[in-house]
């Protein structure tokens, strides 16, 4: 999973995250930045907090601190660094990884640039392998998503209980982003009653390419 900054591993594919290593798939969370523009200027500080606070999410999804990679670019400003981050992404990939990053229109440029340097991947520029991946609709159901019309393939990742409480505790571990000490809220109220659906929403960023399947997603809890 590609995560532009430090909740977005929860918020865009926390449930995902879980099942696959309660599955015991290994899942590399690749952090882009540190988010420490999350408020204003660069705050070194707020970079050692965020930090901390991904580990332990990342933790409650099953995830290992070894298996956390940090590029360190700076936030609010992937979009000079989208090369980087495709390049850093692509040297990591086996065969048939699935790659799982935000949606290419989510709203937000540091988003939007990791969704484009992602999708680069799937059509083999700077990897060695083909790989399968998805989008995940990190700021969709709060703004605007696309519509399921059949144009964009939109999948729903129905989650289990045991998942859905794990995101729930991962997202809670991400207490600087929830309006305490005095800093607005950026998960706000409502985006935490929305993650009481237990539901994950993803597009496909791109053509698939030509893998063996995989099945990131067992298929009876894959529906359109
Ligand atoms: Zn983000």
């Amino acid at each position: 999973m590609v995560a532009p900054h430090p909740d977005d591993e929860v918020l865009g594919c926390g449930g995902l995250i879980a099942r696959q290593r309660s599955r015991g798939i290994d899942v590399l969370v690749v952090a882009v930045t540190d988010g420490d523009a999350a408020f204003g200027c660069a705050d070194p500080r707020l970079a050692c907090v965020r930090r901390r606070e991904q580990v332990a999410a990342c933790a409650e999804l099953g995830v290992h601190p070894g298996a956390l990679l940090r590029l360190g670019l700076p936030d609010g400003a992937v979009a000079e660094h989208e090369s980087a981050v495709t390049t850093a992404v692509g040297e990591l990939l086996c065969d048939g990884d699935l790659v799982v990053a935000p949606w290419t229109r989510d709203h937000h440029c540091d988003h939007e640039a990791v969704g484009r340097a992602v999708a680069r991947l799937a059509v083999g520029h700077g990897v060695r392998r083909p790989v399968q991946q998805v989008g995940s609709l990190v700021w969709g159901p709060l703004r605007s998503a696309p519509p399921d019309d059949g144009e964009l393939p939109l999948l729903a990742l129905r989650l289990r209980p045991d998942e859905q409480r794990r995101r729930l505790a991962a997202l809670d571990r991400h207490r600087s982003q929830h309006g305490d000490a005095g800093r607005p809220a950026v998960i706000t109220d409502d985006l935490v009653r929305s993650f009481r659906n237990p539901t994950e929403r993803y597009v496909t960023l791109a053509p698939v390419a030509p893998v063996a399947p995989v099945a990131p997603v067992a298929p009876d809890t894959v529906a359109r």
